[in-house]
């Protein structure tokens, strides 16, 4: 049955670690929210049992959207690689979750899902095209093009964590040398941070060097109330992301690049000089064409984009 007006959808996050649900109405607005930690064994005995709860005091939920970390076939509906969750990729994920909930269920990598929340009813609003880039503990991608989630040949498209930012830069996890993931991720920000604090003695004078074991987020706060080394190593941060978003520009002349992740909690102060490398590295005219903006769904981006992807697939 096509969903009607009222129907609402439920929206998942699976992480490494943790499981997050929600209610999401027709018009992407959140409601009820469910969160466990994710165990180890019984995946979809965890999801269905979320998702029962919602379904307690939702109405009409007439699909439910999942977004994994991991590489997902849409045509198949199969998860084909997941780095977070390996034993996620043998099994019939897609039949086990309609089979143990009675409903029907779409699979999505999590930028995508992110991408497509931020496209519908966040800061990609109103544009045809964009590019969302997440940064936080990795760093993602995904494009949309005329609507449609681009997935590419064969479902990597986007992984603009993987451009090489520095030919001579250090090794990076996907086999590469001076991946923009390898400066600019929040470990590698906090890596980055704590080298510079043991080579150069004039930035022991920053807070951070009180704190050992200081995160990517201590680091924006820290600049956010003035403290001049974390200022200038999120700024020096924007610089590496923002050669990475004068390729995508100059590669595909796109409406609109969305900021998202953990890393973009420091606001401005990483998007300005992502800005303004972008602009002094991209092409011009094709810059000029571009509104690089902050995300607007917050953690909220994959969940709220998992349930507009199961209320669009129910649709068509
Ligand atoms: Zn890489």
């Amino acid at each position: 049955m096509p969903p009607q007006s009222d129907s609402s959808f439920i929206g998942v996050e699976l992480s490494g670690s943790k499981l997050r649900a929600a209610v999401v109405n027709n018009d992407g607005v959140v409601g009820e929210r469910r969160e466990a930690q994710l165990q180890a064994d019984g995946l979809v005995g965890q999801v269905a049992r979320l998702v029962g709860e919602l379904r307690e005091t939702a109405t009409n939920v007439a699909a439910v959207g999942i977004a994994i970390p991991g590489l997902v076939n849409r045509q198949t509906d199969r998860v084909i690689a997941s780095r977070d969750l390996p034993g996620i990729v043998h099994e019939n994920l897609h039949a086990e979750l309609m089979a143990a909930t009675g409903l029907r269920f779409e699979l999505e990598n999590d930028a995508n899902a992110a991408a497509y929340g931020e496209f519908k009813i966040g800061a990609g609003r109103g544009s045809r095209d964009l590019f969302y880039i997440t940064i936080g503990e990795g760093i993602g991608g995904a494009i949309i093009i005329d609507g449609k989630l681009w997935t590419g040949a064969s479902g990597f498209a986007g992984e603009v964590g993987h451009i090489t930012i520095d030919t001579d830069g250090s090794e990076c996890e996907c086999g590469n040398t001076g991946c923009l993931e390898t400066v600019a991720s929040a470990p590698n920000i906090v890596r980055r941070a704590n080298e510079r604090l043991y080579r150069d003695s004039t930035s022991s004078l920053s807070r951070l060097a009180m704190n050992k074991n200081f995160t990517a987020d201590d680091m924006a706060r820290e600049a956010k109330e003035g403290d001049d080394f974390s200022s200038m190593m999120i700024e020096r941060t924007g610089k590496y992301i923002g050669t990475g978003v004068a390729s995508i520009i100059n590669l595909l002349n796109i409406e609109r690049i969305v900021m998202g992740g953990g890393v973009m909690q420091a606001g401005d102060l990483i998007l300005k000089p992502i800005i303004q490398e972008a602009k002094r590295r991209a092409f011009q005219p094709c810059f000029e064409a571009t509104q690089i903006v902050l995300a607007a769904l917050g953690a909220d981006a994959a969940t709220i984009g998992a349930a507009m992807l199961a209320r669009d697939a129910a649709i068509t």
